[in-house]
């Protein structure tokens, strides 16, 4: 039988959801407290990564469905923003135990359809429900502020109001932590949300909404809609939309960020990532190749935070023979195999890609220290495997080096000195398509020529083309000279000193800079407050009032 998400297969142990209807493989959408079946006839398969079984069913939410999902955000917005906030935050406080109890159904329905291991998804959910705890102390982050007497007898203050109906767009790669980095904060601030959650793996988003309806969310506060490119231009042009949330690639980031603040939306967009580990010679040997191992192939590299390329400086150089003795001996299988410290990657496609990146990456020149391309995994053999891959040798040019592979593969570079290693981390570039440069002057041209059809639209993509990647960058030294220089200079939003995947917990925020956000507002801590909330400034005046009239400027008396 079909079993919360997991379509019979051998690792069903869990109880039957509440939306679960019939023996269909298909998932409901959330409209108003109510999981319904979508008319549509058109659907996605959600596939097993280890498998390839096909666990769910995805369906293409039609136009109307889209439409009723945001009409009952927009209904019950009225009555669940006077809620009080002491009663918004009892819910997320009753939200983050039940994510506790459900922790190990959550985290197989995510190793599922996602393949990370069990441990490795149970850290998803454990920083998303991370960001629960941070929204349980909602009154106090939404404080607004107060100066007395700004003019004789009048008082000024401002207060942080919801903005009404909000939409979050969710990749594959955390299908727990991600949704939650979004609906807690908006909803607890007073805003209802609709929720798409990515199409490869909406199961944990499913089992949280439940969840949340169980700790006494009304209907209609949490929506979910699930589908592709359509559902998600229909959020972005959407009247009743006020504000998006993204998480995912460049391609789509960038055009949601454009096609949502061009019809007036606030838009927080995260994106791609290329992610540098400096390596010092005076680092901690031990720590600094366990620290690179971990943040390489965690997750089979599909963290946004994964380091994906290690800058050797000086001799640090001779530690890449130890890195591929670390990566030989990590084991890759199916995540529900306690063992295994690597799971696959999510689909076929991207395991092709990740082989080819790795291929042009030799042909280019680069050294193949250790090739996980051809790796078979008993039991599994038609799982998307690919075991830790190591490319030395690799220069700022090769294609290796300036795509995101998101896959389990290190990159080695070498610099002489600390200057050159952050030289490299700066300039490395985004590219919206692997361009020849031919096909990029014409869109230039082409971008110029229509700039007056497409406004901002082709301008922000145009920008991107030309950015630089700046998520996450990490330095291993025992210098606190070489870490305060590496910190002051790097352009990255989550700077690690000897840490080497600094997401940083929900009472700061999730940065990110240049071509790996686009934004003013990040996500969580007091920015995430901020984007979901505008500011309304009162002045008030309790005196009696002067006699007479002037129609001069009002000045402070
Ligand atoms: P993706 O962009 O393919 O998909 C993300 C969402 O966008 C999905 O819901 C999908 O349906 C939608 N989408 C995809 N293409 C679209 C299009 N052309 N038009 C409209 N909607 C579209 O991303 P993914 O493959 O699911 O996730 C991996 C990417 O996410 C990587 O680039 C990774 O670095 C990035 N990521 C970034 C962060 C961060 O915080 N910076 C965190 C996690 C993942």
């Amino acid at each position: 039988p079909w079993i919360f998400g997991v379509a019979n297969s051998r690792f069903s142990t869990v109880a039957e959801p509440s939306w679960r209807h019939g023996n269909s493989l298909r998932i409901p959408n959330l409209i108003g407290g109510s999981f319904v079946d979508s008319h549509s006839s058109d659907s996605i398969d959600v596939i097993n990564p280890a498998t390839q079984e096909v666990v769910s069913q995805v369906p293409l939410t039609t136009k109307e469905e889209f439409k009723s999902a945001v009409s009952a955000a927009k209904e019950a917005f009225p009555s669940w923003r006077n809620t009080p906030i002491t009663t918004r935050q009892r819910i997320m406080f009753k939200l983050q135990e039940l994510i506790r109890k459900n922790m190990d159904k959550l985290a197989l329905n995510i190793t599922t359809e996602q393949g990370k291991t069990l441990k490795d998804a149970q850290g998803d959910v454990f920083r998303g429900l991370e960001v629960v705890e941070h929204a349980c102390g909602m009154a106090t982050l939404q404080m607004g502020e107060y100066v007395s007497n700004v003019s004789n007898g009048i008082d000024t203050y401002s207060i942080r109001e919801p903005l009404g109906v909000c939409a979050g767009i969710c990749p594959f790669n955390f299908p727990a932590m991600i949704p939650l980095w979004m609906f807690p904060v908006a909803v607890t601030c007073g805003n209802t949300f609709v929720l798409k959650p990515s199409e490869k793996d909406p199961g944990a988003s499913m089992i949280l909404a439940e969840l949340l309806m169980e700790a006494g969310l009304p209907d209609g506060v949490l929506n979910i809609v699930h589908g592709t490119n359509d559902t998600v231009n229909a959020i972005c042009d959407d009247e009743d939309i006020r504000a998006v949330s993204f998480v995912g690639s460049n391609t789509a980031g960038m055009h949601i960020y454009s096609r949502a603040s061009a019809s007036g939306k606030r838009v927080q967009s995260n994106m791609g990532a290329k992610n540098h580990g400096v390596v010092m010679p005076d680092a901690n040997v031990d720590a600094t190749l366990n620290a690179l191992v971990a943040a390489g192939f965690g997750a089979a590299g599909q963290r946004c935070m994964a380091l994906s390329t290690v800058v050797f400086v000086g001799d640090s150089k001779f530690w890449e023979e130890k890195i591929v003795e670390r990566a030989k001996a990590l084991k890759v299988g199916a995540g529900t195999d306690p063992e295994a410290d690597l799971g696959p990657v999510i689909s076929k496609q991207a395991k092709e890609r990740v082989c080819r990146l790795v291929q042009s990456g030799v042909e280019s020149g680069a050294r193949l220290l250790l090739d996980g391309r051809n790796i078979k995994v008993p039991g599994y053999e038609q799982g998307n495997f690919i075991g830790p891959t190591v490319l030395a040798d690799v220069t700022a040019d090769m294609e290796c080096y300036k795509e995101e592979i998101f896959g389990p593969v290190l990159i080695c570079m070498q610099a002489d000195t600390l200057d050159e290693a952050i030289n490299i981390v700066n300039r490395n570039k985004y590219r919206l398509f692997p361009f020849r440069s031919k096909l990029l002057f014409m869109f230039v041209v082409f971008s110029l020529i229509n700039f007056s059809l497409f406004e901002n639209y082709n301008a922000v993509m145009m920008l991107s083309l030309f950015c630089r990647y700046g998520n996450g960058a990490a330095i291993f030294t025992s210098s606190g000279l070489a870490a305060r220089k590496f910190q002051t200079e790097i352009e990255a939003g989550q700077v690690g000193i000897n840490v080497p995947i600094p997401v940083p917990l929900p009472f700061f925020s999730f940065t990110g800079s240049k071509a790996s956000f686009a934004g003013d507002l990040n996500f969580y801590g007091k920015a995430g407050v901020q984007f979901y909330t505008q500011i309304k400034t009162v002045t008030q005046q309790w005196k009696d009032l002067p006699g007479g009239v002037s129609l001069a400027m009002p000045t402070s008396q």
